[in-house]
């Protein structure tokens, strides 16, 4: 059997891989949060792990640095890309996209800035609303933004909203749910079929159980 690389997303979406890795019966030798190392080996020999950034995981699985990736649909949809499959929903890390502003100040008519780091994202929102926007690219704390005047509103990820409450914002509109999916580069779908329907059918059967 050829070697089969699969690169997951560290983080939140890490810790509720692993569980539906090892019921597929891929678990790594070592564990992966007490190490540095970006590579780990499996119970599965044929299997190595890639722990990458989420943005970066369509990437390698894109250009075929990985087999099959793990991958937030926020993060896919960010990517906009369809050079590689998405074929299976996981239905871990749930969570929405949705817009955001100050708790009690009403949406301005007219152009507004958003700021986010989904720019892709709110560009294509924003348009299918026939609204103008100035978009603004942050890395992290968008919450922020709103508070300062740097921006009217944020697109961001919303789980229990806490996090936009505890800074004064309130949720708006929801553009997307979001939950993490398994992707695979076309060409290895065709060179290792097998072994990668053998992965899809193990996965997709622990989603079901752990669910
Ligand atoms: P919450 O306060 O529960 O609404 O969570 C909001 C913050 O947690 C967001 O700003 C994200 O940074 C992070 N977060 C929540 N759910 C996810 C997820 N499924 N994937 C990645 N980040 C998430």
């Amino acid at each position: 059997m050829s070697q089969l690389t699969i690169a997951l997303t560290k983080g939140r979406i890490l810790e509720e891989t692993l569980p539906l890795l090892a019921a597929a019966g891929i678990e790594p030798l070592e564990d992966i949060a007490k190490s540095r190392k970006l590579t780990f080996a499996t119970s599965s020999p044929e299997v190595r792990l890639l722990i990458l950034r989420g943005s970066d995981v369509p990437t390698y699985v894109e250009f075929g640095a990985a087999d099959v990736g793990i991958s937030g649909k926020d993060t896919l949809l960010e990517h906009g890309s369809t050079s590689f499959y998405e074929l299976l929903d996981l239905k871990i890390a749930r969570c929405n996209l949705m817009t955001a502003g100050l708790v009690g100040v009403p949406t301005k008519p007219g152009r507004i800035r958003v700021a986010t780091k989904y720019v892709n994202i709110a560009k294509r929102y924003y348009a299918s609303q026939g609204r103008q926007v100035d978009l603004i690219k942050l890395y992290g704390a968008m919450e922020l933004a709103p508070v300062l005047h740097l921006a009217d509103e944020i697109v961001d990820i919303v789980d229990t909203g806490n996090t936009l409450r505890a800074n004064g914002l309130e949720p708006r509109e929801t553009i997307a749910s979001v939950s993490s999916r398994l992707i695979v580069n076309k060409a290895s779908m065709k060179l290792k079929h097998h072994q990668i329907e053998a992965l899809i059918d193990a996965v997709e059967a622990a989603v079901g159980e752990l669910l």
